[in-house]
């Protein structure tokens, strides 16, 4: 059974959004979730790649879903409204100098799960973007953070969530108490958000923190986890190089999913269950962390990254277990 696939997000250009393809814009976000409400209020400081040479028009692009609060405030102390073009697009005036802006925004995103199923029988959803009760889920393609194109970020990412919620997102974890921080350095495709009332247990590595995220405590299951990811981690930065990433987590998806992020995968309460998924599906994701979660892959041109993967994780671990290929 073929459970895992890798998360593939498909983005419609925006309006100058060829202007920031290929460079990375670094985002620090507050944001504050309420998930009965379904509702999302945040604050967004975005850097820009260097000072702008002369005053200039920026689109960027969120959800239609949320609106723009207030006006644009820029590095150099100025401010500007940002004028609202239709569909979750806008455009504002900077001014010459500004390095940077900071957006606030807020709504509520609840977009139920699509049947993406492609056979009878083998049932798949996926989310265009869910801050509920049951847990959230936000993906580069729910633009539930400004975008402006097709361009990498980085982030300090503060999610303030309600007690007893943690957030989960890629790189670093940073704060402790009642705030999930999280801060990535590794220029991304995207930034997740994952959030539900989870039970956390960690290990350290020698190369990454081990975390597991789960929504009913299972200490057994958790150290399986922890264990299994200390061993792959181990036998692929030998095998590779160093590990890309701060930690790798396993987390519990509220649905069943088998996605591989950069440093996490979320899995599905049933299949994190499924005993043979430790030793296959699992590595398989650990794995994606060096190819196609960290040397990045241009679905345009294909998928150089599932064979290998697939060869490194499946049929290498196979084979030493003495069942060959
Ligand atoms: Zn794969």
């Amino acid at each position: 059974m073929r459970v895992i696939v890798v998360l593939a997000i498909c983005l419609a250009s925006l309006a100058d959004g060829a202007a920031f393809a290929q460079v990375t814009l670094h985002h620090r976000l507050d944001v504050r979730i309420q998930p009965e409400a379904g509702r999302i209020e945040a604050r967004d400081a975005v850097r820009l790649p260097e000072p702008l040479k002369q005053p200039r028009s920026l689109a960027f692009a969120l959800s239609p879903d949320l609106r723009v609060t207030g006006a644009i405030e820029f590095d150099t102390g100025a401010t500007a409204e940002a004028s609202d073009q239709g569909a979750g697009r806008y455009r504002v005036a900077a001014p010459a100098g500004a390095a940077g802006f900071t957006v606030r925004y807020q709504g509520v995103i609840r977009h139920a799960l699509e049947d993406v199923s492609d056979s009878p029988g083998k049932s798949q959803f996926q989310s265009r973007g869910h801050i509920g009760a049951e847990g959230v889920f936000l993906d580069g393609g729910a633009r539930w953070y400004p975008r402006m194109g097709d361009e990498r970020v980085t982030f300090d990412l503060n999610v303030d969530p309600p007690a007893g919620w943690l957030a989960v997102s890629q790189g670093e974890p940073f704060g402790e108490g009642g705030a999930s921080g999280w801060r990535e350095t590794h220029p991304q495709q995207e930034i997740y958000l994952v959030a539900n009332r989870f039970h956390r247990y960690r290990q350290k590595t020698p190369e990454a923190l081990a975390e597991v995220y789960l929504r009913h405590p299972d200490e057994a299951l958790a150290r399986n986890y922890l264990d299994a990811t200390q061993r792959y981690l181990s036998l692929y930065s030998e095998l590779i190089g160093p590990y890309p990433y701060a930690k790798f987590a396993l987390v519990e998806n509220f649905w069943e999913t088998g996605y591989g992020m950069p440093s996490f995968t979320l899995l599905g309460p049933r299949v994190i269950r499924l005993p043979f998924i430790i030793h296959t599906a699992y590595p398989h994701e650990i794995l994606h962390n060096w190819f196609g979660n960290g040397v990045y892959v241009d679905y345009s041109q294909g998928n150089w990254s599932e064979g290998l993967t697939s060869y490194l994780s499946d049929h290498l671990l196979r084979e030493r277990r003495g069942k060959g290929a």
